[in-house]
């Protein structure tokens, strides 16, 4: 018997694929903006031969200093778009995180190889996130059914049974577009959910958060710094975190300050030399200086439009979660979307989208966050020694700091969002 005739009849594999894609191929979504989730998406989509229209406001693609943190299960979901290879190839691996006392140093030190059973990258991955954007642009350019608009700042959303109608603003000319579905990845203040009148409930927190980027060594002068290091202390908490070409410290500042103080040089030189006094002025790179909120939109579905990311849930940067969350969301979200796109699933897979992301972000990821602000800048003494014994006590126990591990690296997150039906 000729391999042509075992397989008369059967749909192979590759076939049953290509049938898929034939399916999705007259479908049309578009994805309000260019960020790390709405690529993400438009990726995912177009992959499986949908065809996607990207509209983002500016432009190009954000180059700023925002997340920076890859966590192992994000980096699993990014592996078979071809991306991880190379964002670890432009990033750090860090086995090693630390929680640490400014006064004191190391408290507790967590090696994340304790959750090698659990993913196929058991470290987190420091590297910034426009990388992944400029890879993902990269390969979406190469796709004739993929089309990326710049400077269309979207305006408002219309909706009937049948399809979504976007307005946005090209060169001050209205202009819209219609198309099955809409992915609403337009940032924390997205167009798309305020044109709907969804809620974005929540609050901010009083504080700004100061981000400083600077060259100068940090680990040839803090005895065994890791790459991810949250340092609590009852004044003023820190981060640092390294990237590959520097490193990045985050501090919170007074509600009294003003941003210009904040920014000024004197100010910044004044929170670099408290942490760690030095005879020269550090060299800055960058300093962004920025509002934090907790809030989470009182619907992640409206019909036809689905928000992921930003424009979904916002939340501090304590545990790296936002980017992250968000491209969780951005995978979830097209798995549904794609099975309702190929009559496979009726629509109501896309209100399971809303249920389990939606839990994860106030459940765990607003919680998370929240709590680990908390605890890096609790100031009572004896709720400090506390906290610090138990992290202490944590490390040291292989079962329980792999169960920490897989909490504060989302792995927990994801299988809790599978479960819920
Ligand atoms: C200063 C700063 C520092 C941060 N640091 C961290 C960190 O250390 N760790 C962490 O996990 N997270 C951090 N974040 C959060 C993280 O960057 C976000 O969670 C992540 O970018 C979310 O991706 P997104 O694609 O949902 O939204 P965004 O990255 O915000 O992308 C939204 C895109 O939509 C575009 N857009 C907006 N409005 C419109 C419109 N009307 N029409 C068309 N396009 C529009 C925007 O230009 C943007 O390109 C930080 C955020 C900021 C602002």
């Amino acid at each position: 018997m000729s391999a042509d005739s075992t397989n008369a009849g059967m749909e192979t594999p590759s076939s049953a694929m290509q049938q898929k894609r034939l399916h999705t191929k007259q479908a049309h979504v578009i994805v309000a903006g260019a960020g790390p989730v709405g690529l993400v998406s438009a990726l995912l989509l177009a992959n499986q031969g949908v065809k996607v229209t990207v509209l983002e406001s500016a432009a190009s693609l954000n180059r700023d200093l925002r997340a920076s943190t890859f966590h192992p299960p994000t980096l699993d979901m990014l592996a078979p778009l071809g991306l991880t290879d190379d964002l670890i190839a432009q990033g750090l691996v860090a086995r090693f995180t630390q929680q640490r006392d400014r006064q004191e140093g190391v408290i507790a030190e967590f090696d994340m190889s304790l959750i090698a059973a659990d993913t196929d990258h058991p470290f987190r991955l420091q590297c910034e996130q426009w990388k992944l954007t400029q890879m993902i642009q990269t390969k979406l350019h190469q796709m004739p059914h993929v089309q990326m608009i710049f400077n269309a700042h979207v305006t408002q959303v219309t909706q009937t049974s049948a399809h979504v109608q976007l307005h946005f603003m090209q060169s001050d000319e209205a202009q819209s577009l219609q198309a099955d579905y809409l992915v609403g990845a337009d940032g924390a203040w997205s167009a798309v959910r305020r044109s709907l009148n969804i809620e974005f409930e929540g609050f901010t927190y009083p504080e700004r958060f100061l981000v400083v980027s600077t060259t100068f060594e940090y680990a040839d002068h803090l005895p065994r710094l890791s790459y991810v290091n949250y340092c609590s202390d009852p004044d003023e908490w820190c981060v640092l975190l390294r990237v590959p070409s520097m490193w990045r410290v985050l501090f919170p500042t007074k509600s009294d300050e003003t941003d210009d103080a904040v920014l000024s040089d004197d100010g910044v030189q004044a929170r670099l030399q408290n942490l760690l006094p030095q005879a020269q002025a550090y060299v800055t790179e960058h300093r962004t200086l920025y509002k934090v909120h907790q809030r989470v939109a009182q619907r992640f579905r409206h019909g036809r439009v689905l928000l992921a990311g930003d424009a979904a849930h916002i939340n501090n940067p304590l545990g790296g979660m936002g980017m992250n969350g968000g491209i969780h969301d951005a995978m979830n979200l097209t798995d549904k979307l794609l099975a309702v796109l190929r009559h496979e699933e009726s629509e109501s897979a896309l209100d399971r989208y809303e249920r389990q992301r939606r839990t994860i972000a106030i459940d765990y990821i607003n919680a998370s966050t929240a709590r680990n602000k908390r605890d890096i800048e609790e100031r009572d003494p004896i709720k400090r020694k506390l906290n610090q014994q138990a992290l202490r006590e944590l490390s040291q126990d292989p079962v329980r700091a792999r169960a920490y591990i897989r909490q504060s690296s989302m792995l927990d997150a994801l299988e809790r969002a599978k479960a819920i039906t």
